[in-house]
């Protein structure tokens, strides 16, 4: 690089490789799937309003599941929802991402021992890339978890490492 630094020295060119751009771009435009399941999906909201913007991360909700990157799973998974979760996540174009949001996402929350018809952990049907611990969570939690994931993307990668599965580095 030293070389290649010193010809571009002056001329206002930043070097680096098609796949950095491409996971920046992305970072930076993290579209959410738009839906909240219970309680904690208020503070999800709050996170748009104007105190916390998280619009300023390029986050956009959307309607519909195939134009989304994100899903936040927000609120109580109940038996009868998670059936529906595991469709949605389904219907996303990939690469696809969850953040489990609240306590009753992560592991059913106070429903966790007597609760019968709530799903002990959204992880049981959809892979999930972020827990947000809390009940419910603040928006700046979700704050620290939505850029925890950019971490994740901006490590992103087609090219398979020696024993790392596609997506993940070794
Ligand atoms: S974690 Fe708490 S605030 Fe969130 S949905 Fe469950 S009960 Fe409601």
């Amino acid at each position: 690089m030293g070389l290649l630094d010193k010809q571009f020295d002056d001329g206002n060119i930043v070097i680096t490789s098609v796949e950095g751009v491409l996971n920046w771009a992305r970072l930076c435009s993290l579209w959410q799937m738009s839906f909240g399941l219970a309680c904690c999906a208020i503070e999800m909201m709050a996170a748009s309003a104007s105190h916390n913007d998280i619009m300023r991360f390029g986050v956009l909700p959307r309607p519909s599941p195939r134009q989304c990157d994100v899903m936040i799973v927000a609120g109580t998974v109940t038996l009868k929802m998670a059936t529906r979760v595991k469709r949605l996540y389904e219907q996303m174009a990939e690469p696809r991402y969850v953040v489990s949001m609240g306590s009753c996402s992560n592991c059913g929350g106070p429903y966790w021992e007597h609760g019968y018809h709530v799903l002990k952990g959204v992880d049981r049907v959809v892979p999930v890339d972020v827990y947000i611990p809390g009940c419910p969570p603040r928006p700046e939690a979700l704050l620290e978890g939505w850029m925890r994931l950019q971490e994740k993307v901006r490590d992103f990668t087609l090219v398979k490492e020696k024993g790392a599965p596609v997506g993940e580095k070794a």
